[in-house]
C-alpha cells in the first residue's frame, strides 16, 4: 500500500503538469502581428547629407578619417534611425581650418597673444566656434578634422564662460556643425559626442554617470535617456 501511492503521486504529479502544459505553450507564444512582422521595412529611416574636411595639419589619411566617421555613426543608424553614412567623395581637404598663422604651434591652443581670450569663438586661430563657422553647408552636416589644439570661450553647462584650451571637439548645439581635433585619443568616440550634441544632447541635461553609460558623458554607442529623447526629437 505504501509502495502504491508512492508510485502513484509522482504519477499524478506528472499527469497534472502535462495537462498544463498545452495551456503554457500557448500563453508563453507570443503571436507576431502583421506590424511587427514587417517592423523593418516600416522603420522611418532619415537620410543626412554629410560632408568631412580635414586640413593640412592632419596626420590621419582620409581614408581612416572617413572610416571612423562612419563607424562613429553605425549606432545612430541602429538607435535612431538614422543615416550618416560617409561616402569617399565627400571627404576633402581644405586649408582654411589649418590655424592660419598661429605662431604658438599645432599643439598649443591659442592665447591672448593671438588675441583677447573672449574674442576667441570669431578671432582665435584655432578658435573651434571660429572654424565651425567656415565651411558651413545649408544642407550638409560638416564635421571638420583639424590636426592642432583647438580652444573655446564658453561653459558647456551653462556657467560663467571661460578659455578653455584643453578641449578636443565642439559640436553646435542643435546645428550642422562639429569639429574635432586628432590630438584626441579616441577619435570615433569624440566624432560620435559631437554629432549627438548636433541632434540635441546637452551636458548640462545628460543623466550620464558611472552607472548609465552615455556618450556625452564619455562612453561610446551607448546614450542615457535624456540626450536620447533629444535626439529623438531633432533628427
Ligand atoms: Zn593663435
Ligand atoms: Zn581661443
Ligand atoms: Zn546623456
Ligand atoms: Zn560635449
Amino acid at each position: 500500500m505504501k509502495v502504491k501511492k508512492l508510485i502513484l503521486m509522482p504519477i499524478t504529479l506528472i499527469a497534472i503538469f502535462l495537462s498544463m502544459l498545452p495551456s503554457m505553450v500557448v500563453t508563453a507564444e507570443h503571436e507576431l502581428s502583421a506590424d511587427e512582422l514587417f517592423a523593418s521595412s516600416t522603420r522611418n529611416i532619415k537620410y543626412y547629407n554629410v560632408g568631412l574636411y580635414y586640413d593640412s595639419t592632419c596626420t590621419t589619411s582620409a581614408t581612416t578619417l572617413r572610416s571612423e566617421y562612419n563607424n562613429a555613426t553605425t549606432a545612430f543608424r541602429a538607435i535612431f534611425d538614422m543615416d550618416l553614412t560617409l561616402s569617399a567623395n565627400n571627404v576633402l581637404l581644405s586649408s582654411v581650418l589649418n590655424g592660419g598663422n598661429c605662431s604658438l604651434g599645432n599643439n598649443n591652443a591659442c592665447n591672448t597673444s593671438c588675441g583677447a581670450l573672449a574674442n576667441c569663438n570669431t578671432t582665435h586661430h584655432k578658435g573651434a566656434s571660429r572654424l565651425n563657422a567656415l565651411l558651413t553647408s545649408s544642407n550638409f552636416y560638416i564635421m571638420r578634422v583639424v590636426g592642432h589644439a583647438l580652444c573655446w570661450w564658453g561653459d558647456e553647462y551653462g556657467g560663467t564662460p571661460t578659455h578653455r584650451t584643453t578641449i578636443v571637439g565642439l559640436g553646435q548645439v542643435v546645428g550642422r556643425n562639429s569639429i574635432v581635433s586628432t590630438n584626441s585619443t579616441n577619435l570615433r568616440r569624440i566624432m560620435q559626442h559631437e554629432i549627438s550634441h548636433n541632434f540635441g544632447a546637452r551636458h548640462i541635461t545628460c543623466a550620464g554617470s558611472s552607472i548609465v553609460k552615455c556618450i556625452i558623458a564619455g562612453d561610446i554607442n551607448s546614450w542615457c535617456s535624456a540626450c536620447s529623447n533629444n535626439i529623438w526629437a531633432n533628427r
